[in-house]
């Protein structure tokens, strides 16, 4: 017998006999199960603790969203109607003390709603808010949706959208008759227009399809993001009526291939952060892909040394970005405030060591802590602001 199994049968034996209980107490409790959503560890580790209250370069987030859709029906949005998340003001508080220059807001949506949302940020603040249209998938049962929705990215960019933002609605959630029916696939070809119009009018398309791998294994005891999964059970993705992460990710890979002239941003770090051998290999492949790292500092941090070479080697194709919303206290790992950057910042510029990567009672994405991969300053100007700059086609703010 194990001495731990040896104290804990005697305790139990010695309060049954009646001892006292200031004996068998401690015992007892030691022996008690303890539910892991109330386990919340403090570190007795003592290290160093930087704050970075400011970035050192002004930062362009490439990944936010200031705006959704007003109506969406099984994950696709039906409305081109926005509800806005964060008045102008608020944002620019937090944005002047953070030493960000400016937010991209990827989901502007189309139509109205994006005249709106382009009226009510990037017009009233030049060169502090871009938005980024959305397809309008309400009309995909159109016979002549492939051109309407070509004109429509035109129409986007005349009323002033620098670019096309993919929710991972296509893959997961747009289907034939739109909410319902067989999963239309990332690679149809009905939106080849719509990708050649985003290459003639320079506009990135930011592209989030699939997401965490783990999302697609069962939501069982061996799953790293087991206590995430089972906050959000609408998250997993496993199971035999959706496709898995590598079929999704070879489909986008066939779209990034046949539009070479096309600039993606692969957002998460392409969903396969997880797997930075298989990101760098398609950043080989394909010269006309750039990655984001929004809510991917978990997983970049946790491997601080291939991170640190990633960057070393794809230094200006990398984004910074953190998927924030203003006032989505449910995600900690992406609310739209000053702690959210700091750790951000922290990552990039600093050696600390194990330190947590959302601002959260416990790590909302699963139970590690990260480490920071101190960029040298050209590296961190290029993340910061010069790289989305370039694919923009907006100055570098500094
Ligand atoms: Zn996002």
């Amino acid at each position: 017998m194990k001495r731990r199994n040896f104290l804990t049968s005697a305790g139990l034996s010695i309060a049954a006999a009646g001892m006292p209980s200031g004996n068998a107490a401690p015992q007892q409790a030691a022996s008690k199960p303890l539910d892991i959503s109330e386990y919340e560890p403090k570190s007795m580790l003592r290290v160093k603790e930087t704050l970075v209250a400011r970035a050192r370069f002004p930062v362009i987030d490439i990944h936010t969203h200031l705006s959704f859709s007003k109506k969406a029906v099984n994950g696709v949005q039906m409305s081109d109607e926005r509800t806005f998340l964060g008045t102008p003001q608020e944002l620019l508080a937090v944005m002047d003390r953070k030493n960000l220059a400016a937010m991209v807001n990827l989901t502007g949506g189309y139509g109205k709603g994006l005249e709106d949302a382009i009226a009510r940020y990037d017009n009233a603040y030049p060169g502090r808010f871009y938005t980024f249209t959305e397809p309008w998938y309400s009309r995909f049962k159109e016979p002549n949706y492939p051109s309407f929705q070509a004109s429509a990215i035109e129409d986007a960019h005349r009323a002033g959208a620098k670019g096309l933002k993919i929710l991972k609605t296509l893959g997961l959630y747009l289907r034939e008759d739109i909410t319902s029916g067989k999963l239309v696939t990332v690679d149809d070809a009905r939106f080849d227009p719509m990708w050649d119009a985003c290459g003639r009018l320079k506009m990135p398309v930011a592209i989030h399809v699939s997401d965490p791998v783990a999302f697609f294994t069962p939501t069982d005891r061996f799953n790293e993001r087991y206590e995430e999964l089972n906050n959000h059970p609408d998250w997993s993705f496993y199971g035999p009526d959706f496709p898995s992460n590598a079929q999704i990710l070879e489909a986008r890979n066939r779209v990034i291939a046949r539009h070479p002239k096309t600039q993606f941003i692969v957002l998460h770090v392409g969903n396969f952060a997880e797997d930075l051998e298989n990101v760098s290999a398609n950043m080989d492949r394909f010269p006309n892909m750039s990655v984001e790292i929004g809510a991917r500092v978990g997983e970049l941090g946790r491997q601080p040394r291939a991170a640190r070479k990633f960057f070393d080697r794809f230094q200006d194709r990398i984004l910074f970005g953190t998927d924030a919303v203003p006032h989505g206290d449910e995600f900690p790992q992406q609310v739209f405030n000053d702690k959210l950057y700091e750790i951000y910042f922290r990552f990039l510029e600093t050696d600390d060591e194990y330190f947590d990567y959302a601002p959260a009672r416990v790590p909302p994405q699963g139970r590690w802590r990260i480490y920071g991969i101190q960029l040298p300053d050209s590296i961190l100007h290029k993340v910061y602001n010069q790289n989305a700059a370039r694919l923009l086609g907006v100055p570098s703010p500094g």
